[in-house]
């Protein structure tokens, strides 16, 4: 039995009061500390980098709420942008302005994106491109590649990362064997197994789905030429390629893993999925790309796709007003942070001869507990959670809060001034050390 400092009363009668009225007490599952064990923290407010719980204790924040909170929490830009949306009325179930000025600001940045449809979350962005691209191209089979995370649609569950990663999960109970039956499981950055599949059932593939740069087995970005290849294969066989940029959008950088890798010779993908960044802390994603595949969406075409809230007026204002802030000095910022948290963290855990890699996708890290470079799935399944679970409760009870798995990638923000990174630094040695000592406890 592992024993975690109980300092969370507040939060643990939270969770209480929770676990009655639902299940495991949270909203999304990773959030219920399953992993690394202990109770969740129930935060009550945030600002900038930090993050205050019901408890009235601070942590420096590296979650930023799985990615959106690139400028950090109730920036004042945003906080203004959303008081005047809010006032002007919450939904008006008619077009507005802001849905336009956030659809040409996607547009801008991200060269091969003639044109997107909003949505508010996510999975509804990749839910829908996969079937954009199933009306598109006629046929129905789905290729995706194990740990890749694509929200929860019925058929890109199947060896998803993030949660279902955080849980070893095989697969999510419920979706039925037509569903999943449409989908073809591939090992991420496997060149040869994206052939084979292809030379076995091109004619039905309507699309490969892939992250950008994986970013929920932890980060494992492509290896050089993967893409191209995907590009290159799909095309020959008459399929769609859906780059999903929901976490890596506008984050790695300003054209997202797009602005990092490409443009591509042999051509770019063609859709693509946004969220999280995009909207700012507020539910607004998207889809989009090459016109006449877009034209397909009803009211132009046949294929069926809406949404009650899509375009929000407040919920468009935030991610507008996220997206201006983006500003070349805020990537900057978010490169000198996460180089700085990486590269202690590195130095700490090796001066106690902790195996571990540290993996990029842009200014986006992960840190791995195993000693190997990590490629895919398997890779990123072989490393020591254990040790993280360690380094985890260390890090959080020294006021740090890490993503509670193993499988997420680390987030910063630009708000994260020199005070918030040398609070990071300064725990590391104590996690170094709580690492040292589960070893010990396992080898006992
Ligand atoms: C978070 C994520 C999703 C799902 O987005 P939600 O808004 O949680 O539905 C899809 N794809 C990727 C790559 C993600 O990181």
């Amino acid at each position: 039995m592992t024993a975690y400092p109980f300092e969370a009363p507040e939060s643990q009668a939270l969770l209480e009061r929770a676990a009655r009225v639902t299940p495991g007490g949270v909203n999304s599952p990773v959030r219920a500390f399953r992993a690394v064990g202990g109770t969740p923290r129930f935060m009550a407010s945030a600002q900038g980098p930090w993050l205050r719980d019901v408890d009235g204790r601070e942590y420096v924040d590296l979650v930023c709420s799985w990615g959106p909170m690139i400028l950090g929490h109730a920036h004042p830009g945003v906080m203004a942008a959303v008081q005047e949306a809010a006032t002007r009325g919450f939904s008006f179930g008619t077009p507005s302005e802001n849905e336009v000025a956030l659809a040409e600001e996607i547009v801008a940045r991200v060269e091969p994106v003639e044109q997107v449809r909003l949505v508010s979350s996510g999975t509804e962005a990749t839910m829908s491109a996969i079937r954009l691209a199933r009306g598109f191209t006629g046929r129905s089979k789905v290729v995706k590649f194990a740990g890749c995370y694509h929200g929860h649609v019925d058929a890109l569950l199947a060896s998803a990362g993030s949660g279902v990663a955080t849980f070893a999960l095989p697969d999510s109970a419920g979706v039925p064997a037509s569903s999943a039956g449409e989908t073809i499981v591939l090992p991420y950055n496997d060149v040869e197994a994206l052939e084979a599949a292809f030379a076995e059932h091109g004619a039905e593939i309507a699309a490969v789905i892939t992250e950008a740069a994986a970013g929920n087995m932890g980060v494992v970005p492509p290896l050089p030429g993967f893409t191209e290849a995907m590009r290159r294969v799909t095309r020959e066989h008459g399929a769609l390629l859906i780059s999903d940029e929901v976490m890596t959008g506008f984050r790695c950088s300003a054209a997202g893993w797009y602005g990092v890798e490409g443009p591509y010779d042999g051509g770019a993908p063609d859709l693509f999925t946004f969220g999280k960044v995009m909207g700012g802390g507020f539910p607004a994603a998207a889809f989009g790309g090459r016109a006449d595949v877009m034209a397909m969406l009803a009211p132009l075409g046949p294929v069926y796709q809406a949404g009650t809230l899509s375009g929000n007026p407040v919920a468009t204002a935030a991610g507008l007003a996220t997206l201006r802030g983006c500003t070349p000095e805020v990537y900057q910022r978010l490169a000198d942070v996460s180089s700085a948290i990486a590269t202690a963290t590195t130095q700490e855990l090796s001066r106690h001869g902790i195996p571990h890699v540290v993996q990029w996708a842009g200014s986006m890290f992960s840190v791995f507990f195993r000693e190997e470079a990590v490629h895919n799935y398997d890779d990123a399944k072989a490393q020591n959670s254990q040790a993280f679970s360690a380094f985890f409760h260390s890090m959080l009870s020294q006021g740090v809060h890490l993503p509670p798995s193993a499988f997420e990638a680390w987030f910063v923000s630009a708000a994260h001034d020199d005070a918030a990174v040398d609070k990071v630094v300064s725990a590391l040695p104590a996690a170094a050390r709580a690492v040292t000592e589960s070893f010990a406890t396992i080898g006992s």
